[in-house]
């Protein structure tokens, strides 16, 4: 089922992007909860973590890396930030498109709500 992260790949909705290669596409969060709350998402519609399947590994780790690289590039890297991937309702799941929340520019609080 598409969502609103399709309509985004698809340009049909505008989104503050901050990275895009082949397969990937990252934005900033239209409600941040942090300074910097950027999201990176696959271009491939996968719903959510568990719907991952083998194969998808490599899809998996070009989103780490992605964001490890945009952090770093923005300079967030030194003093640190947070990556999250909510997953279904417990997880405070809202959109079935994986993606990994980039939270930074303020210290974080563990454990989170
Ligand atoms: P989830 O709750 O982990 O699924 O995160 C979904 C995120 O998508 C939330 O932080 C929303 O604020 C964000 N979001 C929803 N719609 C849009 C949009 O159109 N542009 C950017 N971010 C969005």
């Amino acid at each position: 089922m598409a969502t609103i992260f399709d309509k985004i790949i698809a340009r049909e909705i505008p989104a503050d992007i901050v990275h895009e290669d082949e397969h990937v596409l990252a934005f900033r969060d239209i409600n941040p909860q942090a300074p910097v709350h950027v999201l990176f998402i696959p271009k491939k519609p996968v719903a959510t973590l568990n719907e991952l399947a083998p194969g998808d590994e490599v899809l998996a780790g070009r989103l780490v890396m992605a964001a490890a690289a945009w952090a770093k590039k923005e300079g967030f890297a030194e003093n640190g930030y947070r990556v999250v991937f909510n997953t279904n309702r417990d997880g405070g799941q809202s959109v079935y498109h994986i993606h990994l929340h980039l939270l930074a520019g303020r210290a974080m609080h563990w454990p989170p709500g």
